[in-house]
């Protein structure tokens, strides 16, 4: 979609050159918003889960007992 909007934006900035610009500003808002969700998503990832020692399942962070093989951690 990214894609899409840049294209479109290099074809208008000929035809209608505010149009154009209009359509890029947009493909970079896209993108840096898409970037920002996928950063924030890795980080929020990172602080709440944690790996258990015993069965390498993904749990809470917080979790004293992991509820997929039932170990203490
Ligand atoms: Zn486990």
């Amino acid at each position: 979609m990214i894609a899409v909007l840049f294209i479109l934006g290099i074809i208008f900035m000929f035809f209608a050159p505010p149009l154009g610009i209009i359509l890029l500003v947009l493909g970079v808002v896209f993108l840096i918003l898409k970037i920002v969700k996928k950063t924030g998503k890795a980080a929020v990832h990172l602080a709440t889960q944690k790996t258990c020692p015993h069965c390498r399942s993904k749990i809470s962070s917080k979790a004293v007992v992991c509820p997929v093989c039932q170990r203490d951690i």
